[in-house]
């Protein structure tokens, strides 16, 4: 019998706001009057993962009390069928007697705990799997023990990727690069300046433009935008390249596949896409740091060009509609249908349909997965 993981604890902190003599709006405010406007990129790291007032190590962000809702929150059918697609995979991969299967930002836990749930049909992936979750927020660690307690794994918590040991893996990130900072370029007729916060007179934050133009923008920006109209915005990602770059580390040395599904456009283009979300709504991204999701849409095609770089087979982008159509919702569906009594048969229904249909989340979420060079073409993609 394989000896399971340790059962580590969910990442530590406080869940409470500590009691601090300034508030992450004031620590901001201080940064910029002392050393100028700061980059885009660095205004949403700090709203997203200050250590005493990001949002994502204090908010419980999901639900109808929350800020938002994600797929696996809408629908039991996306964790199940991922699950699913999880056990193709590893079967492709020849069935390694181990394997590490890693969830990037695992939310409430909702997503892994449909898809171990499912799992029990293929009782031989559980026995090879090693669950690891890559989380920074205590209050949602917490929760996704909670949610876990009572099914087949026990997950091992770490704050990066880099630390979930080397091995065959199976990586799993659903909303997630979407919180990774993005910075933001103008395009003037002086060139390419970056975008940046700074103060307003009344005390709030504006955004600005570095004064002098980029240097060398071609290394930052893709070759087709470099010659858009004057006044056009390109957002770019470099922590999604870094990620993409470990998977390619991983990949070097065994095999490894990553599902990454998200919200975001197919082709790189212009314009800018950060918004910020709260209970529902879009709010100004400036106004509140730490207390709204602030995101931006994922280049897809950037992130695939990124993989092909590195030496990463890649599959996809396709729609979240089809995606999950190809590995049978309609089908999961009526199964369910079949013993849901009649309430939870329509918020089956509906929620299904929400996943899938292209006015909701069908066609905005775009589904790519990269692998090591010798893996075939995974389920669903065609
Ligand atoms: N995948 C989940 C949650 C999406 S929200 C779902 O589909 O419901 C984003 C998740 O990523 C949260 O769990 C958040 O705490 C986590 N997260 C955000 N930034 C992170 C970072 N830099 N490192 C690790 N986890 C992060």
């Amino acid at each position: 019998m394989k000896s399971k993981p340790a059962y580590h604890e969910p990442p530590a902190g406080s869940v409470n706001m500590p009691e601090k003599a300034r508030s992450l709006k004031d620590r901001l405010r201080q940064e910029i009057e002392t050393g100028g406007p700061i980059t885009v990129a660095a205004f949403m790291a700090a709203a997203l993962g200050d250590p005493d007032e990001g949002y994502y190590r204090q908010r419980q962000p999901f639900g109808a009390g929350g800020d938002f809702v994600t797929a696996p929150e809408i629908c039991q059918i996306f964790g199940e069928l991922i699950g699913l697609w999880t056990a193709e995979v590893w079967r492709a991969m020849g069935a390694p007697a181990a394997f590490r299967l890693i969830e990037l930002g695992p939310g409430r836990g909702t997503l892994m705990n449909d898809a171990l749930r499912a799992l029990a049909v293929v009782p031989e992936v559980l026995d090879a799997a090693e669950l690891h979750f890559v989380e920074t927020s205590p209050r949602l660690g917490a929760e996704q023990r909670r949610v876990l307690a009572a099914g087949p794994l026990r997950p091992v918590w770490h704050g990066k990727l880099e630390d979930v040991p080397a091995g065959p893996a199976i990586i799993i990130a659903n909303e997630f690069v979407d919180a990774i900072p993005v910075h933001q370029f103008v395009r003037r007729k002086t060139g390419w300046h970056e975008r940046c916060v700074g103060l307003a007179a009344g005390g709030g934050f504006v955004f600005t433009e570095r004064e002098a133009p980029l240097d060398a923008p071609e290394t930052f920006i893709a070759g087709e935008l470099l010659s858009a109209e004057i006044g056009s915005i390109v957002e770019t990602r470099p922590g999604a390249d870094q990620l993409i770059s470990e998977f390619a580390a991983r990949a070097k040395m065994a095999a490894t596949a990553a599902l990454i599904i998200d919200y975001g456009h197919l082709s790189s283009g212009t314009g800018e896409t950060l918004q910020a979300i709260r209970a529902h709504q879009t709010a100004d991204p400036l106004d509140a740091p730490g207390r709204a999701d602030l995101t931006a849409h994922v280049d897809f095609a950037s992130l695939a060009r990124s993989a092909r770089k590195q030496g990463l087979s890649v599959f996809g982008p396709i729609s979240q509609g089809q995606f999950l159509l190809a590995l049978g919702l309609a089908e999961r569906c009526e199964r369910l249908l079949a013993s849901a009594a009649p309430e939870q048969a329509a918020l089956l229904l509906s929620g299904a349909r929400r996943l899938v249909d292209p006015r909701e989340m069908g066609d905005l979420f775009k589904v790519l997965t990269v692998t090591d060079p010798a893996r075939p073409r995974p389920p669903a993609f065609p």
